[in-house]
């Protein structure tokens, strides 16, 4: 772990292990860190805080710059270590280390020309002006599925901002997030700017209620953010949760029928579904339903299953057992409903994937939108078709789920793309396209999806507080007793 510059054990000396999903081996183990190690952890942040925040934005680009730099040259290393904790597959992965830079890069950019504004109040003999000032140390507790990505939409911010930073990865996907710590450590981010302590749970909660702790920002299920939340309340800590998704991949009838198709595998077939932004409701206007189905069934039958780290793999293993087993229990629940299984929902029996963790792409037809396969998180290579009729019932179907984060409109009529845009109850939607997201774009949920948004110019504002700042011109002293 590294606390304020120094890498280190837990106090305890206690480890855990994380294995490769592939083949079911131990590779790497980390120090499971308690109370005490949070506690330094965040006396180094807030240590370190106090310089800091006295940095200017040119300088911190500097630095961030530099991390860019850093993360272009090592994208296979890092890319490798999260293939092997997750099982997603590498190109995806190698995909998303390549693209961080990005992000550092446009965050240095908003750190550098980041103003507040001067303001001219009705009261003539006053001038006012605000400043965005850093909201202090931020603890980011990231999930498995996307480590360095996930770190990356809050690091970035909030290294703009000026403020410190104590990321806590997953237990199951740890190693890419330290590895990257060394290479922050060698742009010559302050020692204690950014901290990264390892654990599970309990290392979590321990770091959220840390009252040393000003700002909680979490992606995970929705079930986390809530508790985090709770526990930010006590001390009114600022959040930001990225939380699940259960989002509506919709295909009107007038679709170019082979982008749609080609939408509905990388909704809900990418990263083995395992993904918040899964298209994991596949609505299909009813005269399509038949040529729908038997395209996705045909590419699920199709996909290439085996070794994440191999150049052909379409569909790696899940990322852990109970991933699994919450996969294949979702199967028995649709089958219970009365979906009907059209592919898939099994383990499949190759010889060469025995030790891993896969499930069969899965398609059901004749699921109903209240079916619970329809309604919950799944977390897994699933995808649900739904038939609709009209553009007013797919948009009520489509938003009535507790969850809002991403959604798809899949149609040539121009007009109709907009306005089911404007209907839809999701923080992003995608015309005509699917799991797309860049630094410049805010990315976050309605409803039960979460609270607050990553990227763009929003992400930056979350991780600073504005200030007034007022100036008296006049001298002239006037009635205590008023509010004026
Ligand atoms: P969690 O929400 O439990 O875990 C996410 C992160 O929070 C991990 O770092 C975890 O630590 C940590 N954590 C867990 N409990 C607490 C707590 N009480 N306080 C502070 N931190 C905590 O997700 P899971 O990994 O268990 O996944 C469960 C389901 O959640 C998935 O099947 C999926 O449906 C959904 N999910 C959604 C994600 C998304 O991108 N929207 C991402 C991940 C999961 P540790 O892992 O070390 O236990």
């Amino acid at each position: 772990m590294l606390i304020g510059g120094h890498w280190v054990d837990s106090a305890s000396g206690r480890r855990l292990t994380s294995s490769d999903p592939y083949n079911g081996t131990p590779w790497v183990s980390f120090p499971d860190a308690d109370r005490s190690d949070v506690d330094s952890a965040v006396a180094s942040a807030r240590r370190a805080f106090t310089q800091w925040r006295k940095t200017t934005g040119a300088e911190r680009a500097v630095i961030m710059r530099e991390l860019a730099r850093l993360i272009e040259q090592n994208i296979e290393e890092l890319a490798v270590a999260e293939s092997i904790d997750n099982g997603k597959l590498l190109r995806e992965m190698r995909g998303q280390v390549a693209a961080l830079p990005d992000y550092y890069t446009y965050f240095a950019g908003l750190a550098e020309t980041s103003r507040g504004s001067s303001i001219l109040p009705e009261k003539s003999n006053f001038v006012v002006y605000t400043r965005n000032d850093p909201v202090g140390v931020v603890a980011a507790i990231t999930a498995w599925n996307s480590p360095l990505l996930l770190l990356t939409w809050k690091l970035a911010p909030a290294l703009a901002a000026g403020c410190t930073f104590i990321a806590k990865p997953s237990e199951h996907a740890s190693a890419s997030t330290v590895l990257f710590a060394r290479l922050a450590e060698q742009a010559g981010l302050p020692p204690g700017v950014l901290n990264v302590i390892t654990g599970a749970a309990d290392t979590g909660r321990a770091l959220t209620a840390h009252p040393g702790v000003n700002k909680i920002a979490f992606t995970g299920s929705t079930r986390t953010g809530q508790q985090i939340m709770r526990v930010a309340a006590d001390r009114l800590a600022r959040v930001t949760l990225e939380l699940g998704g259960k989002s509506p991949n919709i295909i009107f009838d007038d679709a170019d029928l082979e982008g749609a198709i080609n939408g509905a595998v990388s909704g809900i077939f990418a990263a083995g579904g395992q993904t918040c932004m899964a298209g994991s409701r596949l609505f299909v206007q009813q005269d399509l339903v038949g040529d729908v189905t038997d395209a996705l069934v045909e590419r699920a039958r199709s996909l290439v299953i085996g070794d994440p780290l191999a150049a052909q793999t379409e569909l790696g293993p899940l990322a852990f057992t109970g991933q699994l087993e919450k996969v294949l229990g979702y199967v028995q629940t649709g089958r219970a409903e009365g979906a009907r299984l059209l592919v898939g929902g099994r383990r499949p029996d190759r010889a060469d994937l025995l030790d891993g963790l896969f499930v069969e792409p899965t398609v059901f037809g004749d699921v109903a939108n209240h079916h619970r396969i329809a309604q919950e998180e799944i977390f897994g290579p699933v995808a649900s078709i739904i038939s609709f009729a009209t553009e007013d019932e797919v948009v009520d179907m489509a938003n009535d789920n507790a969850y809002g984060l991403a959604a798809a409109v899949w149609t040539t009529d121009g007009g109709r793309a907009h306005r089911v845009a404007a209907a839809l109850d999701a923080g992003t939607v995608w015309i005509n396209a699917y799991r797309t997201v860049s630094p410049a774009v805010p990315l976050g949920g309605f409803k039960s999806s979460g609270i607050g948004r990553e990227n763009g110019h929003e992400a930056l504002a979350s991780y600073t507080e504005t200030k007034a700042v007022w100036t008296e011109l006049s001298g002239i002293s006037r009635d205590p007793f008023q509010l004026g």
